[in-house]
């Protein structure tokens, strides 16, 4: 037994288990995983990440000033409001430390990804799940949890591990029925990905309110996950409050430089969109066709449901793919055991899976 002991809560907080990368198989592994872009990176970030390894012995910028004010440009916004992070997993570590601790509630909808909750217990406060329908959040729920304790919510629109989201309409009715000392974290790291006509980001949200701020990532349409580069946009107030707490270094250069390139590089970002918009909905129909269900998905992933039955469920479905060389994504930790998350990949990957799991499905259904 140690004589140094944590705060309380730490030893509470589950180790994040990250979509696996190795295989069961004697096969070269294909991670469906992780959600990462299947085009890989922008070819101008790459370039611009080798271009730093000369001025490695140098402090990267500590105001990150050319990339707040370049994202500001692109998206409209004002450059004082916008934080960055090393990952938008940061800014949501530092929204928890900044305004929730001891005693606190934050509140999060239930499948709901699941860094809230460890963030949360990291601060010392403790996390609430609000029910979903069909699998997508739900603004009664979430207000009915609502306590005089809550001080964070954190909605991911669209969700991961599920793929919906919610419309604008339903965004602003949770907020305009909140407490104005509840913070609204609007967590859109798979935003760009999402094409319904009824959802918005919710920046006009965060310029119109005090208690709202938008996360966003260079992870998943980009392609950065390896360089851990994130950004949040906020009200000057929480934008200063966070930018108090967070090391003053706590982005890189080579992650400073790759993120500047990479919102440059349309072509990249056209190239990305048009392969989701091709593969995500054939994945979801060649699933679909196989008699499993998938949940609708506004992102570059979908979730496959299982029968319950011993052979058949997502427990067997992943040992098969893993054998096979396909690296899908348990979600039990969710609550979600007989679920697999499969992020699309190039043609040969949504192909090469598609395939192993019909050939799982008649292997099965031959061993009843
Ligand atoms: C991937 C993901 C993020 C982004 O994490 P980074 O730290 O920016 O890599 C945030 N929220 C959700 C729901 C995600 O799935």
């Amino acid at each position: 037994m140690s004589h140094l002991t944590p705060r309380p809560g730490i030893l509470d907080i589950h180790l994040y288990q990250a979509g696996k990368s190795r295989t069961t198989g004697n096969v070269p592994p294909i991670k469906l995983s992780s959600n990462e872009s299947a085009i890989g990176s922008s070819p101008k970030a790459v370039d611009a990440y080798h271009a730093v390894a000369d001025s490695l012995f140098r402090y990267p910028s500590s105001d990150h000033l050319d990339l707040r004010e370049a994202l500001a440009k692109k998206e409209g916004l004002d450059a004082g409001r916008i934080i960055l992070g090393a990952g938008s997993d940061e800014i949501l570590q530092l929204l928890c430390r900044a305004y929730a601790g001891p005693g606190d509630e934050v509140l999060y909808h239930q499948y709901g990804f699941v860094i809230y909750a460890s963030a949360a217990q990291g601060a010392g406060a403790t996390p609430v799940k609000a029910p979903e329908v069909d699998m997508t959040a739900n603004v009664d729920n979430l207000l009915a949890a609502v306590t005089d304790r809550t001080r964070i919510i954190f909605v991911a629109n669209p969700s991961n591990p599920t793929g919906t989201y919610l419309p604008a309409e339903e965004i602003k009715r949770l907020q305009a029925n909140l407490p104005e000392n509840v913070l609204l974290v609007i967590d859109a790291a798979y935003a760009e990905f999402c094409t319904k006509e009824d959802y918005e980001i919710g920046t006009d949200l965060v310029d119109r309110c005090e208690n709202v701020i938008v996360t966003r990532t260079f992870s998943k349409l980009y392609g950065l996950a390896g360089l851990r580069l994130g950004w949040g946009y906020g009200s000057q107030d929480v934008i200063d409050v966070l930018n108090r707490i967070r090391g003053p270094f706590n982005v890189s250069s080579p992650a400073l430089a790759a993120g500047m390139a990479a919102i440059a590089d349309d072509d990249f970002v056209e190239r990305a969109l048009e392969h989701n918009a091709e593969w995500l909905p054939w994945l979801t129909g060649q699933v679909q066709a196989m008699g499993l269900e998938v949940t609708p998905s506004a992102t570059n992933f979908i979730l496959i449901r299982f029968p319950q039955e011993k052979g058949r469920d997502a427990t067997a479905a992943n040992n098969y793919l893993m054998a096979r060389g396909y690296i899908l994504r348990k979600v039990d930790e969710y609550g979600l055991p007989d679920c697999l998350r499969c992020t699309v990949g190039l043609e040969e990957h949504n192909k090469g899976v598609v395939a192993a799991l019909r050939d799982f499905l008649t292997q099965a259904r031959a061993a009843l």
